[in-house]
């Protein structure tokens, strides 16, 4: 990328805050005063601009509307104990957005817009992050080919935005999770581990089958044999069997490498847990259940951080867990969110100073 991106600010000229019933915030409902949009063209980014939330005009022959060059992160900004705003782990979403958008042939956006710009968004918008326990302003970056042309065809534009949501606590309520055998998420050679938005629309007539049968989401099988497990909905997915937590590696680009994934990881092994990144068959997941091993099972993810799973379907063949006798997983969820907002100390260096 070729010399500095200057980053214009225009105000909202009054607040939209006032408005906002900070008691009853739903995921992704309620947008800040301001949002950061950058473009690019002729090869390069042009100049990237922070202005006032508004609707978008697009031509209906804007490229992403038709051929999906689209993808996203999610990322989260707290406050310490001082009301200083902080993001959880900023620079590895921005590492994983630029291989997103390697694979969907769209261009990396560079340092000082992704970094510099949400920084300086949030701390114009700083006001609207939650202090209380277990809220937290969900940042929400995202790309799309803006090409005003319906030739399949890489485009030539795009648009790279942010947008910030103050958000409610995220009650992981335990999940019933449906072995799901017949649909896929992702194919080894495609594109799982890209936060690529066709992934998320491809999963849902699979999701929502499941939940026609009573289940809250689907655990995703490999593509090829459908024995290993992948992810369980839109989360990365641990097995703790005895006194070993299991997840699957990353090696052959189905899985998404989800930064709460690392970070329960480090928390695990810090903990003195054994942690094992390999491929976990589902017969292996019946075989330690009958055998009455310790099993704790839980999906991992921004917006929850950690889900437990109660209950998993294979065949006709049931498994419970019973969520009371669980230590390792609630221990990682508290430590986790306590260095999140603030409770203790990031030894760590996730916090990002806003
Ligand atoms: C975003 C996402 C995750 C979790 O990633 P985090 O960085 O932990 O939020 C896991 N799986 C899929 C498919 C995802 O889209």
């Amino acid at each position: 990328m070729t010399g500095a991106v200057t980053l214009n600010v225009r105000k909202a000229e009054r607040s939209r805050l006032q408005e906002l019933d900070m008691e009853n915030l739903p995921f992704g409902k309620y947008f800040t005063d301001h949002m950061l949009e950058a473009e690019y063209e002729n090869g390069e980014w042009k100049t990237a601009e922070i202005l006032p939330y508004q609707p978008m005009l697009l031509s209906p022959s804007t490229a992403a509307l038709h051929y999906g060059q689209a993808i996203f992160e999610g990322i989260k900004a707290y406050k310490d104990r001082q009301g200083n705003p902080f993001i959880f782990r900023p620079y590895d979403n921005f590492i994983r957005f630029n291989k997103s958008a390697e694979r969907m042939q769209m261009p990396a956006v560079p340092e000082e817009i992704f970094m510099d710009g949400m920084r300086e968004l949030i701390a114009l918008d700083q006001d609207w992050i939650p202090m209380k326990e277990d809220f937290s302003l969900y940042i929400r970056p995202f790309m799309f080919s803006s090409d005003e042309l319906i030739g399949v065809r890489p485009s030539e534009k795009y648009k790279f935005l942010i947008i910030l949501s103050p958000s409610g606590p995220y009650y992981a309520a335990p999940m019933r999770i449906y072995v799901e055998e017949k649909y896929v998420r992702a194919v080894p050679g495609g594109v799982g581990y890209a936060k690529a938005a066709g992934n998320y629309g491809a999963a849902m007539y699979p999701t929502n089958e499941a939940r026609k049968k009573g289940y809250d989401q689907v655990l995703w099988m490999d593509a090829l044999e459908h024995k290993y497990v992948q992810e369980c909905g839109t989360m990365n997915v641990f097995f703790i069997i005895g006194d070993t937590a299991i997840t699957p590696g990353l090696e052959d680009g189905t899985i998404l490498g989800g930064v709460t994934r690392m970070s329960v990881i480090t928390m695990l092994q810090e903990m003195g847990v054994k942690v094992e990144e390999r491929n976990l068959s589902i017969d292996e997941i019946t075989d330690s259940y009958k055998a009455g091993k310790h099993m704790e099972v839980f999906g991992t993810g921004t917006a929850a951080t950690i889900s437990p799973i109660k209950e998993l379907a294979y065949k006709d063949f049931t498994m419970t867990f019973d969520l009371t006798k669980w230590k390792i997983a609630p221990a990682v969820k508290k430590m986790i969110t306590d260095i999140r907002e603030g409770r203790v100390a990031d030894t760590h260096g996730w916090m990002f100073r806003v």
